[in-house]
């Protein structure tokens, strides 16, 4: 390990850092450079055996404490993460490539909101008095058990706290897999809520791939499986829950549109598409890629859009004046360079970017493409990269309808002045979250979550409770049982 604050081991499991060198290595590598700046194992049947049964013993622990307490630690680690917040967005930049400029303002301080929300929320949790005449009924919200949460490579410390602070307010355990494209940052929550005074097995972290991920979904003692990831990993992942009757959440991919109509504030509306592209490089599930502008305003939005990525900055992610940096990977960087290849052989007009930057490390250049057609692949897949496609339309029927016509539905956003109009069309997007002039804000707050292929179940907020906690209903008779024989 070549940083001080580099977690020391592969696994976080029962309130200590774990190594198993049995288990595949996985080399890390830093984005920018393609340097290896650490290699972790992938867990084995024993690494994964000694996290669910400490998860199985922490949560029979941790359910009987009040939630005053189970929110206490949860706030202890949320000020921990805020202390040292420099070092672990230096860590979340080594990790994902993404420049410091963003990680110091979104991924642990995005965490140790979550921690901090949740841990208020824990006391309140509460169940439900039903009044029946004479007899009454009661619910109890307890929690799920041991839960398991599966992560993407683009947020690696914020999936780990949004999916870890509302599973521990509920009283449940949970074991963690990151990506392992990005396995360093969930290590450090792992640690940091162990010193905030959650027992040890609480919160477990455990590397590999899919198999590992596999083998936690299909193990009898866990109750629920809370995925961020693609599509096709989703349906696989959720099958396999089914099987064993298990609860899910699941955030999956989008390729979200953003309405911009013709009276919009046109500077606004170029922000909310720079925003919803090339924040993070691209590598945003909720991102508005497709960016439907009204015809009259089309060449001004393109005039203004390319002008403002004149000013983007791409370079050494360390550095905080940069704002654009790498792929997280060279097979993402792949997939990217590929969507880009096909778009222009499709008959897309490029109107920014494309290049392929030359050295080492993962680089695409923010791209634009306009004169987008629906039926083009680059409109119709996720791209999962700086690339954005620029279509343009008519009238308000018309954009609403080829907004609606993808298998996902997990974000949209319009810009318009006309407030009747925002909210017209916002009741008719096929959408889990939507912006009106904004995009892309993810308060905790705030529901999280997709329609459609998008996903199931909501992160954040109140919404969040139900997924991480089941309810028991009590019938309370007070008179006679009258038992007709
Ligand atoms: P993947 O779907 O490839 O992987 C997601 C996670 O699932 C990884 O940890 C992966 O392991 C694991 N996994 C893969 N197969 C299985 C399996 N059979 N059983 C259990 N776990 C498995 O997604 P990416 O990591 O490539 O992330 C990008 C995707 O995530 C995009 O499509 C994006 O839209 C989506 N995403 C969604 C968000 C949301 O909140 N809706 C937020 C961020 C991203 P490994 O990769 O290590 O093999």
């Amino acid at each position: 390990m070549t940083h001080d604050a580099q977690p020391t081991a592969s696994h976080f499991v029962n309130g200590a850092y774990l190594e198993d060198t049995a288990g595949a290595p996985i080399p890390v590598i830093y984005p920018a450079t393609g340097a290896v700046i650490a290699t972790v194992h992938a867990a084995t049947p024993a690494v994964i055996e000694a996290a669910l049964a400490g998860a199985v013993a922490a949560q029979a622990e941790w359910a009987q404490r009040s939630g005053t307490e189970r929110g206490r630690v949860l706030r202890r680690a949320a000020d921990i993460i805020r202390a040292r917040n420099r070092e672990l967005s230096r860590l979340e930049t080594l990790d994902t490539g993404k420049p410091l400029q963003e990680t110091l303002v979104a991924d642990a301080t995005s965490g140790a909101d979550a921690l901090e929300y949740f841990g208020g929320m824990a006391a309140t949790l509460t169940g439900q008095h039903i009044p029946l005449g004479a007899d009454w009924a009661y619910t109890i919200r307890e929690p799920l058990g041991v839960c398991v949460g599966i992560g993407a490579w683009n947020y690696p410390t914020q999936i780990a706290c949004w999916k870890g602070a509302p599973a521990l307010a509920c009283g449940n355990a949970m074991v963690f897999k990151p990506s392992e494209v990005t396995p360093l940052c969930a290590l450090k929550i792992a640690e940091i809520l162990v010193e905030a005074g959650a027992p040890a097995g609480l919160f477990n972290v455990v590397q590999g791939a899919g198999t590992v991920g596999g083998a936690l979904v299909a193990d009898p003692r866990v109750a629920k499986v809370s995925l961020t990831g693609s599509v096709p990993t989703g349906r696989r992942v959720y099958a396999a829950a089914a099987e064993g009757m298990k609860h899910v959440t699941m955030e999956l991919g989008g390729k979200s549109p953003l309405l911009i109509f013709d009276d919009a504030d046109l500077d606004d509306a170029v922000g909310g598409a720079i925003l919803g592209n090339f924040y993070s490089t691209g590598q945003v599930c909720s991102n508005g890629t497709r960016v439907f502008v009204q015809k009259g305003i089309k060449e001004a939005f393109l005039a203004r859009l390319t002008a403002r990525l004149a000013g983007a900055r791409m370079g050494d992610p360390l550095d905080e004046a940069t704002n654009i940096g790498p792929m997280a990977s060279a097979a993402q960087r792949d997939i990217v360079r590929g969507y880009i290849e096909k778009g222009i052989a499709e008959g897309a007009r490029l109107v920014a970017g494309g290049g392929l930057p030359e050295g080492p490390g993962f680089w695409v250049e923010p791209t634009v493409f306009a004169d987008v057609t629906d039926a083009m692949t680059i409109a119709r897949e996720e791209i999962f990269g700086p690339v954005m496609c620029v279509l343009d339309f008519e009238d308000e029927e018309e954009a609403i309808a080829r907004a609606n016509a993808t298998e996902y539905g997990l974000s949209a956003g319009v810009f318009t002045r006309d407030i009747s109009r925002a909210h017209r069309v916002v009741a008719r997007l096929q959408a889990g979250t939507c912006f009106v002039n904004s995009y892309n804000d993810a308060p905790v707050e705030v529901p999280f979550g997709g329609v459609k292929m998008s996903g199931v179940g909501r992160e954040n907020a109140a919404a969040a409770i139900a997924h991480y906690s089941q309810l028991k209903s009590v019938y309370v008779r007070m008179g006679r049982v009258e038992a007709p024989f």
